[in-house]
């Protein structure tokens, strides 16, 4: 059986990285417990993950009610709203999650995430625009 014994994993924000990422971990056999403030989002990928809940991820409070301290790593999903990302990463960090990943949208937003106490910053954007531009570049040189 899952238990939240350190090996689990928080993802807060269920817009398509998010789901993708929470998907790919519980596929994995992770313990995944997804977050999002928009009760649509939750409703709609309750089906598809164990623990999906309502809750704005901005409130620390909230966040520890939930039990997020037994988990050992969180990744905040959210990409939009600087705000809610920031503060969010924030409170992760004060109710001292081990691993806190954060995705950024620019450099200025990594520099943010980076100085309020993310372990990890990651650009799912950029990093997937890199990979499929070596992709493309490799295939067309196989056809020289
Ligand atoms: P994607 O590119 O992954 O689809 P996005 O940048 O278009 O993401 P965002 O606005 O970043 O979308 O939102 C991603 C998810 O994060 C949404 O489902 C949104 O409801 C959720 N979210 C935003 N703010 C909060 C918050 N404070 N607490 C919990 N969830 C939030």
């Amino acid at each position: 059986a899952k238990r939240a014994d350190g090996g689990g994993v928080v993802v807060i924000g269920l817009g398509r990285f998010g789901c993708h990422l929470a998907g790919s971990l519980a596929r994995m056999n992770r313990e995944v417990l997804a977050i999002d403030r928009n009760p649509a989002q939750v409703q709609r990928w309750s089906a598809q993950l164990d623990r999906v809940v309502q809750a704005d991820s901005t409130e620390e409070g909230a966040l520890r009610q939930l039990g997020i301290t037994s988990f050992g790593r969180a990744v905040v999903a959210i990409g939009a709203s600087v705000e809610a990302s920031v503060l969010t990463v924030l409170a992760l960090v004060e109710l001292g999650l081990p691993q806190v990943w954060a995705r950024a949208t620019s450099q200025k937003h990594a520099k943010i995430l980076s100085s309020v106490g993310a372990h990890h910053v990651i650009f799912p954007e950029a990093e997937t625009g890199d990979r499929v531009a070596h992709l493309i570049v490799s295939q067309l040189l196989d056809f020289i």
